[in-house]
C-alpha cells in the first residue's frame, strides 16, 4: 500500500532505490557517463554555482565570529578524535545511559539488519502511517524503500527531502537536498501533488508543506528519525535542524525511532558546544541551526509530550572496517556539514547524482569505496582535481584529500585492469630513471600535436572534454635550470 492509498499524501511516487543499489559493476560506467552530460550542461552548472554564492557570505561572516576558527577546528577536530579512537569504551557508556534513560538499544552490522531491526518495529507498533525526519543513514541503508516494500507509506517532513520525494529521486547533497529544483518547479509540484495554485514566493510553498505535514504528524504512528551526535555521558540523542519538523516527527508519534552511525558518539555535552556551532556555520553558514534538541529516552510518567517508545539503531556497514584501517580511520571523524561539497570545483561541475551515492562530494568519493567495495567504486577517488579545497573547509580537519590520494593507492594495487597495472608499472620504472623521464618528456611533446591533430580512438573519450595544451618547447628542468641565477649555477 502506497502513501496514497493510506490518505497521506497525494499521488506520492514510490521511494526511487537510490543509484548505488544498482549493479555495482555499472557504478563507474554510469558515472562517467553522467558526468560527461552535467559537465555540458552550462545551464546546470551556472545554477548549481548560483544556488551556492550566498552560502560562501554566510560561511565567512559567521567564521568571522569565532574569536579563532583554526583553534575551533582543533577542538572540534580534538573532540571527533578523542571518541573515535575510544569507541569501545564511550558506545558502551552511551548504551548503559541510554537504556537507563527508557530507550531501547538495536545493533545493526549492516543495512540488511538495520532494515529488519526496523521493519520488526514498525509491525510491532501496528504502524499504520510513518513520518521521517531527514537522515541520511536511512538513505544508505534504502529504508523508505523497504517500508514501502512491506506496504507501508512514509513521509519526508523535512521540505527538501519531500520535495525530493515528490520527485521521485534521492537527495541531490546531503546537507541541500533540492538544491537544483527552481522555485518555479516546486511550485509545479506541489500543484500537482497537493493541488495548489501556482506561486512564486518561498515563503507560501513553506507554508503549502508547512499546512500539509501538520495532520501527518498528527496521523503517524511512528516517527523516524537521524541523530546528529550521541552523548556517551548523558545518553542524549542531539538532533540539529531548521524546520522544527525533526521536533514533531520525534515528539508526535507513539513510537520515535532513530538511526545511526557508531561514529556519532562525542564522549561529553560540552564537546556540542563547539561541534554544534561549527556543524552550523561549515555546513549553511549560520552561528547555530534553527533547532538543537537533545532526546533523553521516551516520555516519562507525568510529561505531557513525547514518544511511549524510543528505540536507536545503532550502525557499523563497514565502519569497523574503516575504524580498523589507521589510514583512514579519520574519515569517521566526519560530522556531515557538507562544507566539502560546498567548495568541490568536481562537485559543482558534474552535480550530486552522478556520484551514484548516497553521500556525495569529496567526503563521499572517500568513504564509498569502503562502505560499498573498492573495486567497484574506486573511480570516485578519481574524481577530484587534489586542489584541496575540501581539506581546507572541513571543520573537524579530516584531510580528504589525502584520503583520496591513499584511495588511488590502493585501488592501483587491485586494480583489475591489467591495462591500468601495467601503465603504472611502466610510469614507476621511467619515473625512477630521470635519464629515461627525460627523453619519454622529449618524445611526448613531439608526439602532442600529432595527438592533438588524430584524436587516435584510445584517447578519444578523454579528449571529448579537454584540450591538449600547447607543448612547451623545452622541458621544465631545463627551464627551470635556465631561470636559476647565473651565480646559483653549478
Ligand atoms: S568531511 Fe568534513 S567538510 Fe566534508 S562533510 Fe564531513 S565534516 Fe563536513
Amino acid at each position: 500500500m502506497s502513501g496514497y492509498d493510506r490518505g497521506m499524501i497525494v499521488n506520492h511516487p514510490p521511494t526511487p532505490a537510490a543509484a548505488e543499489s544498482q549493479p555495482p559493476r555499472l557504478a563507474k560506467k554510469r558515472f562517467l557517463h553522467d558526468a560527461a552530460e552535467y559537465v555540458r550542461d552550462t545551464g546546470h552548472r551556472a545554477f548549481v554555482r548560483k544556488a551556492l554564492s550566498g552560502y560562501y557570505a554566510s560561511r565567512d561572516l559567521q567564521k568571522a565570529r569565532f574569536r579563532n576558527w583554526e583553534h575551533a577546528r582543533d577542538a572540534a577536530s580534538l573532540a571527533k578524535w578523542s571518541a573515535v579512537n575510544r569507541l569501545d569504551e564511550l558506545l558502551p557508556r552511551f548504551v548503559a545511559a541510554f537504556e537507563a534513560n527508557g530507550g531501547q538499544v538495536h545493533w545493526a552490522r549492516d543495512a540488511e539488519e538495520a532494515r529488519r531491526i526496523i521493519l520488526e518495529l514498525v509491525r510491532a507498533a501496528r504502524a499504520k502511517a510513518i513520518i521521517k525526519s531527514k537522515c541520511m543513514t536511512s538513505e544508505e541503508i534504502h529504508l523508505n524503500a523497504a517500508l514501502e516494500a512491506d506496504g507501508y507509506g512514509v513521509v519526508e517532513s523535512d521540505l527538501g527531502e519531500f520535495i525530493q520525494q515528490l520527485r521521485g529521486e534521492p537527495p541531490y547533497h546531503f546537507v541541500f537536498p533540492c538544491m537544483h529544483v527552481r522555485r518555479g518547479e516546486i511550485s509545479d509540484l506541489f500543484g500537482k501533488h497537493l493541488g495548489t495554485a501556482p506561486t512564486d514566493s518561498p515563503e507560501e510553498l513553506t507554508m503549502i508543506a508547512r499546512r500539509h505535514m501538520r495532520r501527518l504528524y498528527v496521523d503517524a504512528d511512528v516517527g523516524i528519525t537521524g541523530a546528529n551526535f550521541l552523548v556517551a555521558e548523558t545518553g542524549q540523542i542531539s538532533i540539529t535542524e531548521n524546520e522544527g519538523n525533526a521536533r514533531l516527527t520525534a515528539a508526535l508519534p507513539r513510537v520515535h525511532i532513530a538511526i545511526s552511525g557508531i561514529e556519532k558518539v562525542v564522549e561529553h555535552l560540552d564537546d556540542l558546544a563547539v561541534l554544534l556551532p561549527m556543524l552550523a556555520t561549515a555546513g549553511t553558514g549560520q552561528p547555530m541551526t534553527c533547532y538543537n534538541t537533545l532526546y533523553a529516552g521516551p516520555r516519562r510518567a507525568g510529561e505531557a509530550d513525547g514518544p511511549e517508545e524510543m528505540h536507536l539503531v545503532l550502525l557499523d556497514n563497514s565502519r569497523t572496517a574503516i575504524l580498523a584501517d589507521p589510514e583512514q580511520r579519520d574519515s569517521l571523524h566526519c560530522i556531515r556539514c557538507g562544507a566539502c561539497l560546498n567548495v568541490c570545483p568536481i562537485f559543482k561541475n558534474v552535480g550530486g547524482f552522478t556520484y551514484g551515492t548516497t553521500y556525495q562530494g569529496p567526503i563521499g568519493s572517500v568513504i564509498t569505496p569502503h562502505l560499498r567495495g573498492l573495486a567497484d567504486w574506486n573511480h570516485l577517488s578519481a574524481a577530484s582535481s587534489l586542489c584541496g579545497a575540501c581539506t581546507d573547509a572541513c571543520p573537524v580537519r579530516i584531510d580528504i584529500a589525502h584520503h583520496l590520494l591513499h584511495n588511488r593507492r590502493n585501488a592501483a594495487r587491485t586494480a583489475p585492469n591489467a591495462w591500468e597495472r601495467l601503465g603504472h608499472r611502466l610510469f614507476v620504472m621511467v619515473a625512477r630513471r630521470p635519464w629515461l623521464f627525460g627523453l619519454g618528456g622529449a618524445a611526448f611533446r613531439y608526439a602532442l600535436p600529432l595527438l592533438k591533430a588524430l584524436r587516435p580512438p584510445l584517447l578519444r573519450d578523454w579528449l571529448a572534454s579537454r584540450d591538449l595544451p600547447a607543448a612547451p618547447r623545452q622541458s621544465f628542468r631545463r627551464q627551470w635550470d635556465r631561470r636559476q641565477p647565473r651565480e646559483g649555477r653549478a
